[in-house]
C-alpha cells in the first residue's frame, strides 16, 4: 500500500443516563471526538474521549489531530509505524493517538473483512461481560440505580467520598452481586484507605482500584501488606512502560484504550503484564461505542473486564459490541463491528 488517506474529527457531546459523580467530581454532558479514516471508499471510526486529569481536552485532541491531519502521515496498513510517529510527535496526548490507531484497525478490518478480535489471533471464549458502574449517589438514587442493573455480572462502585458506606450499604441491601470498588485517588491517607478496605472486605468487595493518589507506591505496598482484597492500578498506571514500577506494588493494572494510546500498545501491554503476573482490567472512559467496541475486540484477554462506558450514556450515536445488558458480543462484523454515524 501506499501513503495517505484522509484523517476528519468531530466533536460529540454523550449524555449521561445520571449525573455520574466520582471523587474527583460530577459531570451529566461528556464531550467526545469521533475520528473517520478514509481511504479507497470505505471509513474506519475512532474516538477519542480527553481526561483532564491526563492533560487532555478536546481543544488539546483537536489541535494534536490538526497536526497529523488531514492527510494521513504515513501507511495505513502499517499502524505500528504510524503510531511511532505520532509518539515521535508528542509524548502525551494518548486520547488523541487512540482515535487515530482504533480508527486504522477499523479501517483495516473493513479493508481485509476481518474483525479485529481475529486479526488479533484471539479467541472470544465463553460470555465476555461487563461489570456496571453505580457512580457517587444519594441512598435512593443507588438504590434506583441497582435495581436497573440487576441482570449485570458484576457492579462497580465510585468511593473515595465519605458516602462510600452508605453506598456500599444502599447496594447490598438490594444485591448480592460481585461489588468492585474504584477510589479514583480519593482516600486520604494509608491509614483512612485500610480502615475503609477493611470494611469493604467484610462486604465481599472483589478488588478495589486506585486507593491513594497516583505516585504513592511505597503506601499503596503498606497498605497491601495489610489486606487481602486485589489492589488494582488505574491512575498509576498509563502505558506500557509503567508496569515495572509496579511490579510486586499492585495487584492488578487498568488497561484503557485512552491510556494506552490505542489498541496496538493495549495488547503488548496486556501481553506483558499477564507475563509479569499481573492480573488484567481492561477498562474505559465515558465513551460512545467506537470506544466500548475498540476495546470489547481485544477483551479476551483481561481477567476483569469493565467496559460500560457506552451503557451510562442516552445518545449513542452508534450501536456496537457491548450490548445493553452488559455482554461482550463478537462475532464476524470486520473491524470494531460498529454500526451507525454522526449524521
Ligand atoms: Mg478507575
Amino acid at each position: 500500500m501506499t501513503h495517505g488517506g484522509m484523517l476528519t474529527w468531530s466533536v460529540f457531546s454523550l449524555r449521561l443516563k445520571h449525573v455520574f459523580t466520582i471523587a474527583r467530581g460530577s459531570r451529566s454532558v461528556v464531550p467526545t471526538v469521533i475520528v473517520q479514516f478514509s481511504r479507497d471508499g470505505l471509513t474506519g471510526y475512532g474516538e477519542a474521549s480527553p481526561i483532564s486529569r491526563y492533560g487532555e481536552t478536546v481543544e488539546t485532541v483537536g489541535g494534536f489531530l490538526e497536526r497529523i491531519g488531514p492527510e494521513l502521515p504515513g501507511d495505513p496498513t502499517d499502524i505500528g509505524a504510524v503510531m511511532a510517529l505520532l509518539d515521535r510527535m508528542s509524548p502525551g496526548d494518548s486520547a488523541a493517538k487512540a482515535a487515530v490507531d482504533i480508527a486504522l484497525h477499523d479501517w483495516n478490518g473493513k479493508r481485509t473483512g476481518t474483525p479485529l478480535w481475529k486479526s488479533l489471533g484471539l479467541k472470544p471464549g465463553g460470555k465476555g461481560s461487563t461489570s456496571i458502574t453505580i457512580g457517587i449517589d444519594t441512598p435512593e438514587a443507588v438504590e434506583r440505580k441497582v435495581t436497573e442493573a440487576t441482570g449485570f455480572r458484576a457492579l462497580k462502585i465510585k468511593a473515595g467520598v465519605r458516602l462510600e458506606r452508605d453506598i456500599v450499604r444502599s447496594v447490598r441491601k438490594m444485591s448480592r452481586q460481585p461489588l468492585r470498588v474504584d477510589a479514583n485517588e480519593g482516600w486520604k491517607s494509608r491509614e483512612e484507605a485500610l480502615d475503609a478496605i477493611r470494611w469493604m472486605e467484610a462486604e465481599g468487595v472483589e478488588l478495589v482500584e486506585q486507593p491513594l493518589q497516583a505516585g504513592n507506591l511505597r503506601d499503596v505496598s503498606w497498605l497491601r501488606e495489610r489486606v487481602s482484597v486485589p489492589l488494582f492500578a488505574d491512575e498509576d498506571f498509563g502505558r506500557e512502560a509503567d508496569l515495572e514500577k509496579l511490579e510486586g506494588i499492585y495487584d492488578g493494572v487498568n488497561i484503557k484504550l485512552m491510556k494506552s494510546t490505542g489498541i496496538r500498545e493495549a495488547v503488548s501491554a496486556a501481553r506483558r503484564a499477564k507475563k509479569m503476573g499481573f492480573r488484567v482490567m481492561l477498562g474505559c472512559m465515558i465513551e460512545s461505542s467506537v470506544g466500548t467496541s475498540a476495546a470489547a475486540q481485544i477483551s479476551p484477554l483481561a481477567d476483569v473486564i469493565d467496559l460500560d462506558g457506552s451503557l451510562l450514556i442516552d445518545n449513542d450515536p452508534f450501536d456496537g459490541r457491548v450490548r445493553p445488558d452488559g455482554t461482550i458480543l463478537l462475532g464476524n462484523e470486520p473491524g470494531i463491528g460498529v454500526r451507525g454515524d454522526l449524521a
